[in-house]
């Protein structure tokens, strides 16, 4: 009898693709030395090759096998990867010459992170390679919190989904870049995510990348096109007033907190109402429920998803990203 921690480290060890759950979405794994592997990724996604991966390592003191930590910025990183690692922080840094060019997609710099998910932590183990884990959904979807929602993404195109239940954060990775800085190194957020910049202002300068005109060649690829959308058009709101219903379309509504007095509840007949964090907004608890609520929203085939705003700070400024870019297709 084989465990699903055995069958993935097998799977893995031969090559092949596996959907694990990590602590902030579920993760399409394959052994990230391995360029026939790696393959598998991109193929089972649909994922374009100028998309790079993360490349996930099994603790910290792995870091220097698959990066280069520039001197100017040492004392930085390991004081970052102390306080948050194992954590949803994924530092941009040169890459070794092992990290093949089609994890990086070319590019000179490889992203990595440490995982705390405790299954993943034992497959990882396991394999003892790196792993390179994009979100486990086809290119530009929502991504999954829950092993249905990969089922509902990936079935049939991979051979095994690991069940870990739902992620604890349920947004991806917060993706910085350090550079040395005085008096301060400077912290540029490529990807807001679970870390928020209150958090990383204890290390440096923080800065959110512009992600409209982040430089596709050099920065975080990937990062600028429509993304996280799901079929169904989605409008985000800055305030009620923004939305008047159109006869005989059928509207649902993904509300923050779920009050009366936002103004938002009775915008429309609405369909359905989902609420991200009832009566208290806490952000983190929206998070958890935010992917899951959009693939919900998603499935109803009404006309339009209206979202509400999030208050931009903490976990508010990743959900709004996404939100802006999931909005951005339509
Ligand atoms: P995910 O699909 O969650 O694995 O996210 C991968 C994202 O990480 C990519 O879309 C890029 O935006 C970012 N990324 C990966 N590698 C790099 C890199 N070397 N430099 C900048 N951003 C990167
Ligand atoms: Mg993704």
């Amino acid at each position: 009898m084989h465990t699903a921690v055995e069958e993935a480290v097998r799977l893995l060890r031969a090559g092949d693709v596996v959907a694990l759950p990590t602590e902030t979405v579920y993760g399409l794994a394959a052994d990230a030395l391995n360029p026939a592997a790696v393959a598998k990724i991109f193929e089972a996604k649909g994922r374009p090759s100028y998309d790079p991966l993360i490349v996930h390592i099994a603790d910290k003191k792995q870091l220097d096998t698959v990066a280069d930590v520039p001197e100017a910025i040492q004392k930085t990183v390991i004081q970052l990867i102390e306080r948050f690692w194992p954590g949803p922080l994924t530092l941009v840094l040169p890459k070794k010459a092992c990290v093949p060019d089609s994890v990086t997609a070319g590019l000179p710099s490889v992203a990595v992170r440490v995982s705390s998910n405790p299954i993943f932590k034992r497959i990882i183990q396991g394999l003892e390679k790196p792993i390179a884990a994009p979100s486990a959904n086809r290119f530009g979807a929502i991504s999954p919190t829950s092993a249905n929602a990969v089922f509902a993404e990936l079935d049939g195109r991979i051979p095994l989904i690991v069940d870990g239940g739902a992620c604890m954060h349920g947004l991806e990775s917060t993706i910085i870049k350090i550079e040395p800085g005085s008096p301060k190194p400077m912290i540029t957020v490529l990807r807001p995510g679970p870390i928020t910049v209150e958090d990383l202002k204890l290390y440096g300068k923080v800065q959110v990348a512009n992600r409209s005109v982040v430089d596709e060649a050099t920065e975080a690829p990937g990062q600028l096109a429509s993304h996280y959308a799901p079929r169904t058009p989605l409008r985000l709101l800055s305030k009620p007033s923004d939305f008047t219903p159109e006869e005989g379309k059928r509207y649902a509504l993904m509300s923050y907190r779920g009050e009366e007095k936002d103004g938002y509840l009775d915008l429309a007949d609405f369909e359905e109402i989902m609420v991200l964090s009832p009566g208290n907004g806490k952000l983190p608890e929206a998070a958890v429920r935010f992917f899951y609520i959009l693939r919900t929203l998603d499935q109803l085939g009404v006309d339009e998803i209206i979202a509400e705003p999030m208050f931009e700070h903490g976990m508010g400024i990743a959900m709004m990203d996404r939100l802006r870019r999931a909005a951005m297709k339509f």
